[in-house]
């Protein structure tokens, strides 16, 4: 009875968890005109056939892409515009010097711009296990994954329809069918379709490697376009004390290297609750620049390499010719730290308790209390 009364005062204003998602693959890479993909596999577009096993390559001439063998005792021409492949075992590409990987769902190959676009449409649950693989250390337990695995999906089921998300770490790396284990499989089977709300809304999710002692507030860090996130709030956190990236990382960069970018260290005016510098002032040609500990970090990561400064808990000090960058955790700092679910998942806690922990406030919502609900 109160589960009714609940559901009528306040109804779920979700969609329901799509069923498929639409992945523009390869996105880290330069575009190329060449895409290598192994047989068999069934050509569903331009018509349906069956491709026997062995090694194929997708051209772009002009408008039309060639698919042939990569085999010299082999003859194999098709041309389309554009070609949907699949495979039961996953369909297995390579694009330029990448590693080959295999994707579930339907593979989409044609031309945009004046190079190969590669497209998946993957089946939902398919897409959350390999995105949980993707972004997982090989050794993170059951309960971690499981809570991995409702931040995917609380993010897949607020996709406008229509959408076509990345396979980056800009959304979340997908890197295909060969990052699922078997403990992503029974992880994502456990809590599928369940997401986490606030005030019955779905999250906006982030979470990060290591905070290596507290997360941060969103908005602290990333600023006001952050701001409505009651629930990414300053977590202590000692759970993440295994990571690689609990101890302090050293790092130099040449003194004058540093300063054809920044000119001068900059000074730190604010440190956030968790020691994080959240506001730097540098000056450039003696013109004084505000910019956000976030905004220096992703600058330093982008010019120097992200090994400098893995985490956003960072100092910097001026040694001889060399700038010394030191850094604790790795990545923002902000959302769910995933060595310390990890480590709260090794001492005996569930998902409920790792994700209700990392985002205070929220709640896990079920499949079952939504399709009662939408009754
Ligand atoms: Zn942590």
């Amino acid at each position: 009875m109160i589960l009714l009364l609940l559901i009528c005062l306040a109804p779920p204003a979700l969609a329901e968890m799509p069923a498929r998602v639409t992945v523009k693959l390869f996105e880290s890479h330069a575009s190329a005109d060449r895409l290598n993909v192994e047989g068999p596999f069934r050509i569903l577009q331009p018509s349906s056939r069956l491709v026997p096993a062995g090694k194929y390559f997708l051209q772009l001439d002009g408008r039309i892409i060639h698919l042939r063998s990569s085999e010299k005792n082999r003859s194999f021409n098709l041309d389309a515009r554009k070609f949907s492949l699949t495979s039961d075992r996953g369909i297995a590409m390579q694009y330029s010097t990448s590693k080959p990987r295999r994707y579930a769902g339907i593979v989409d190959v044609y031309k945009d711009e004046q190079a190969l676009a590669v497209t998946n449409i993957v089946p939902t649950r398919d897409y959350v296990m390999s995105v949980v693989g993707s972004e997982s250390n090989i050794a993170f337990p059951l309960e971690s994954l499981k809570a991995q695995a409702i931040l995917t999906q609380t993010r897949v089921c607020q996709a406008r329809p229509g959408a076509v998300v990345g396979d980056s770490t800009q959304e979340e790396s997908y890197f295909g069918t060969e990052y699922v284990t078997p403990l992503i499989e029974k992880a994502v089977s456990a809590v599928w379709e369940q997401i986490l709300v606030y005030n019955n809304q779905p999250i906006h999710i982030f979470y990060h490697s290591t905070c290596a002692g507290g997360t941060s507030e969103a908005v602290k860090v990333f600023g006001s376009g952050a701001s409505n996130m009651p629930y990414m709030r300053c977590v202590p956190c000692k759970f993440c004390q295994a990571s690689p990236f609990w101890k302090p990382t050293v790092t130099q960069i040449k003194t004058a290297e540093f300063k054809k970018v920044f000119e001068d260290l900059p000074e730190v005016n604010r440190l956030d609750c968790a020691r994080r510098p959240t506001a730097l002032t540098r000056y450039k040609n003696g013109r004084r620049i505000d910019m956000s500990g976030y905004q220096f970090w992703i600058k330093l990561g982008q010019k120097f390499g992200w090994d400098k400064a893995p985490g956003t808990r960072f100092a910097l000090t001026e040694k001889a010719d060399q700038i010394e960058v030191q850094s604790t955790g790795a990545g923002h700092g902000v959302g769910m730290c995933q060595w310390g679910a990890a480590g709260m998942a090794a001492k005996g806690k569930g998902y409920e308790d790792i994700l209700k922990f990392y985002f205070p406030g929220t709640a896990i919502r079920k499949p079952e209390f939504s399709k009662k609900s939408s009754h």
